[in-house]
């Protein structure tokens, strides 16, 4: 198996957490890591993507990236897919290399000191490049859970702090440029640029939040991030945070707020777009209960009022294809125990390769409308109704005065 990156106490991978609630990173250090098979997968990603560009850009001979990618590849999380994906990542080097008129200073997989700013703060920048007074810091993340935005993302500003420090004897940096490459996601990377004083202005701004985080002060704010948190099982203040829910639109309130809920039996449409606001990650919430009071049990540390039992069964065939010679013995039509349909796209994909499997067949895949679903107003897509225009109630018979 590959080897993990090391982490600092106030890692730049989960700043977007440890800026937002401060303690979480003194109260995360004390219990068990949780690492995932995704984790994994993406860490022998970046192993293969840093090798081909150590081949592309370092001088990395032919006979080494063989030997070494033959050794990758032997990890059973290997999949075939990876190889088209890092080249999106090695394409965009070369893309922002080649913009140059000489080659510009490439290093790859650099320890990235960001102390200056936040306590023993220190990283590994996938991709950094420096020509004349522009610095590029290039991220790629194998993950295709949620699309990741260069745009004020704090990692990567941390990342670009710590290449920062690390060039600014040899550079007179002013502009900085940051790319995510997500190519699982997308083909287009997400690049911000911003100017370096204004990279150093947020260095300064987040320096006494990270002091406190370092320091295990600060005040617990549950949202988004708790998933990312390892305390997101037992945290008492994310618990707070949904548990008080009830309270909030209880019924038997003091007289003296009757004012503020004039219909008191019917929840306004104001509380209850506030109400799904609160309660969103809710039941991810009660499952991350469900599956931490599940562990204790098993390991017989009784959580009160539960339980583990065996869940339910269903009966199936140890050897399918024996079952089914049996009948076929026994009279029976072979072909009326077998099913031959396709499989899904992004199964076909895995096996072909994007690239590949878009090519041949490009003429073939739609993308229905999606069901309705409800998001927060800042999500990015456009809102949808069944409420029809003007225009396409009438077509182009609307007159105007
Ligand atoms: S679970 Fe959420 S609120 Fe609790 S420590 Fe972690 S990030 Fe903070």
């Amino acid at each position: 198996m590959t080897a993990e990156r090391p982490h600092a106490l106030l890692s730049a991978s989960a700043a977007h957490r440890w800026l937002a609630c401060p303690p979480s990173a003194r109260l995360e250090e004390k219990l068990p890591e949780l690492q995932s098979s995704y984790a994994a997968e993406g860490t022998l990603a970046h192993a293969i993507a840093e090798l081909k560009a150590r081949r592309a850009f370092l001088g990395l001979s032919e006979q080494e990236y063989k030997a070494k990618l033959q050794e990758l590849q032997s990890d059973p999380l290997y999949e075939p897919e990876m190889l088209t994906h890092t080249d999106i990542y090695i394409d965009y080097i070369t893309s922002i290399a080649n913009g140059y008129p000489s080659l510009p200073h490439i290093a790859t997989e650099l320890r990235l000191d960001y102390s200056e700013w936040v306590p023993e703060g220190y990283g590994t920048g996938d991709c950094v490049i420096l020509w004349g007074n522009t610095l590029h810091v290039i991220d790629f993340k194998y993950g295709k859970g949620v699309p990741v935005e260069a745009e004020e993302n704090p990692q990567i500003m941390l990342y670009a702090l710590g290449a920062y420090s690390a060039y600014k004897m040899i550079a007179a940096i002013d502009t900085v440029k940051m790319a995510i490459i997500q190519p699982r996601l997308r083909k287009e990377p997400s690049e911000w640029e911003i100017s370096i004083n204004d990279l150093l202005a947020w260095g300064e701004n987040i320096r006494p939040i990270a002091r406190k985080a370092y320091e295990g002060r600060g005040e617990f704010n549950p949202g988004d991030h708790c998933k990312f948190c390892r305390a997101r099982f037992t945290c008492r203040a994310r618990a707070a945070s949904y548990l008080s829910l009830e309270d909030d639109y209880a019924y038997g309130r003091p007289l003296e707020m009757q004012d503020e809920y004039p219909d008191a039996p019917l929840l306004t449409r104001e509380q209850i777009g506030a109400a799904i606001q609160r309660a969103e990650g809710l039941l991810e919430w009660v499952e991350d209960l469900k599956r931490w009071a599940l562990a204790e049990c098993l390991a017989g540390r009784p959580v009160p009022g539960w339980k583990a039992v065996e869940g339910r069964s269903v009966r199936q065939l140890s050897d399918p294809d024996a079952a089914y010679k049996a009948l076929a013995a026994n009279g029976y039509d072979i072909n009326l125990f077998y099913e031959r349909k396709p499989i899904a796209l992004t199964a076909a994909e895995k096996i072909v390769g994007k690239t590949q499997f878009e090519a041949i067949c490009a003429d073939y895949i739609i993308k229905p409308p999606g069901k309705p679903t409800l998001v927060p107003e800042t999500d990015k897509r456009p809102a949808v109704t069944n409420v029809q225009s003007a225009a396409e109630v009438f077509g182009d018979i609307i007159e105007t005065e």
